[in-house]
């Protein structure tokens, strides 16, 4: 049996560049793995059958796990003629826009190479992670990268200085769909949409001299566009986070929220004040790829 860990993500950064033909929109991200994780314990089944066990009654057993699609497409790109046992412990909030569900399914991948004795290599594990879902190859490899695309091509940058980052979701989650919808609303389906590319260059100057002010300055996620709006606890999150000297900020399409800290007192204060709240909450540290 091995035991894997599926890391979260927060976007630092998150824009639209356009709209595609096929209908999906190409991002701009800086995606950054954080200490928030999963587990994930898996083990050869030599009937061949392969089966998802979750602790969360918020997260589907089963065929439906992405975790069991990300086993099923290993095993059919490996030719093996086993399936695997796969026990998911959930600690990650879901649908919170902290890739959970892309975190388990590269967790997978991992776990399915190391219990075959690496039969495939990590470029032929990231071309199977962008089939299963468009954030799973970042997940797979971790650290602070840029995507673009659809998130799927990715670009190796200055690792993230060492920070505190409270990250918190309280209320329901968001329909990723929905959030894109009322932003293709509100920008004319993006056809003269400039993105915020000084944004991007301040962040990667902050990356770059490694001064965590710098980062900040740089972060953007045009999503703060559409979804505060429909999910007011993300303001909530963002000025309590802003009153204990957080820089704060929504992560992915939401609606969980994130903020920079540089001192580890209050980013506790701040945490402990989010989960009175109600929300699920935690200090987390940036780390480096997997
Ligand atoms: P992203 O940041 O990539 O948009 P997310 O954090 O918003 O993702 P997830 O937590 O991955 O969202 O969950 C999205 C949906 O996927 C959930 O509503 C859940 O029903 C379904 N799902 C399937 N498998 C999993 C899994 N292993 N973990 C979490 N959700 C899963």
């Amino acid at each position: 049996m091995v035991t894997e860990k599926a890391y979260a993500k927060i976007n630092l950064y998150l824009d639209i560049s356009g709209k595609r033909e096929d209908g999906y929109h190409d991002v701009v991200s800086v995606m950054q793995t954080v200490d928030w994780y999963d587990l994930i314990e898996m083990e050869i089944n030599v009937s061949g059958e392969t089966n998802v066990e979750v602790n969360s009654a918020f997260v589907p057993a089963g065929n439906d796990n992405i975790a069991y699609r990300a086993a099923k497409i290993f095993l059919e790109a490996a030719d093996a003629k086993v399936g695997f046992s796969i026990k998911l412990k959930k600690n990650i909030p879901v649908a919170a826009g902290m890739a959970g569900g892309s975190a388990d399914a590269a967790a997978v991948l991992r776990a399915a190479n190391r219990l075959l004795d690496f039969s495939l290599s990590t470029e032929h594990l990231l071309t199977l992670a962008a089939k299963v879902g468009a954030d799973v190859p970042f997940c797979l490899l971790g650290g602070t990268r840029i995507a673009r695309g659809i998130g799927e091509k990715l670009e190796e940058v200055q690792d993230c200085p060492d920070c505190f980052i409270v990250c918190a979701k309280l209320g329901d989650g968001v329909s990723t769909p929905e959030a894109y919808r009322v932003l293709d609303e509100k920008y004319n389906e993006f056809i003269t949409y400039h993105w915020h590319r000084e944004k991007l260059e301040l962040l990667l100057d902050g990356l770059t001299a490694q001064q965590v002010v710098r980062v900040c300055d740089g972060m953007y996620n045009v999503f703060e566009e559409s979804v505060p709006a429909m999910r007011p606890d993300v303001e909530r999150l963002k000025r309590i986070f802003s009153e204990h000297g957080g820089v704060a900020m929504m992560s992915g399409s939401g609606p969980s929220v994130f903020a920079v800290f540089q001192n580890s007192i209050m980013a506790e204060k701040a945490c402990t004040k989010a989960r009175l709240l109600g929300a699920e909450a935690r200090v987390c540290r940036p780390i480096t790829a997997l």
